[in-house]
């Protein structure tokens, strides 16, 4: 896509810190620098996000995820992982074209990515009929 910023890093038209790539992705570094060592993913085929993207994009990109992911925690320092996706605006999504979050982690970095909340008094029986896919 030619207006499509995650597609012209691909490309090279957009300097980026390459982190690692394959046939199905490009992986980088990304440039908000809220985490340390937040890294995107992104598949070489241009999807919006997990909700329109072949499972055999989705599947190429999950393998690299897990590399490295394995590779972060196996030789650089860290201790596990988060892997976030916003699929949709309303999911917070600002960059149209498929791509996963790695956040690494350490034990004491002091990192809370699901803070604790209220229970909302959910009725999970009904809950449980309108959600189920079968
Ligand atoms: P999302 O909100 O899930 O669509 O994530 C998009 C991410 O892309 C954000 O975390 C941005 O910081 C990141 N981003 C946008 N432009 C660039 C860029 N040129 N290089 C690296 N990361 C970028
Ligand atoms: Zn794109």
């Amino acid at each position: 896509m030619t207006d499509c910023i995650f597609c012209k890093i691909i490309k090279g038209d957009i300097p980026s810190y390459k982190i690692y790539e394959d046939d199905n992705v490009y992986a980088f570094l990304d440039i908000a620098e809220d985490y340390y060592g937040h890294t995107l993913v992104v598949s070489k085929k241009h999807c919006e996000n997990m909700l329109d993207c072949d499972s055999e994009t989705l599947a190429g990109i999950m393998t690299a995820v897990q590399k490295i992911s394995r590779h972060y925690v196996d030789n650089c320092g860290f201790d596990g992982v988060n892997i976030i996706n916003n699929s949709g605006v309303s999911a917070g999504q600002s960059v149209m074209h498929l791509h996963m979050h790695i956040l690494p982690r350490k034990a004491d970095d002091g990192v809370n990515l699901w803070p604790e909340r209220e229970k909302l008094g959910i009725d999970l029986k009904q809950l449980h009929n309108q959600l189920k896919l079968q």
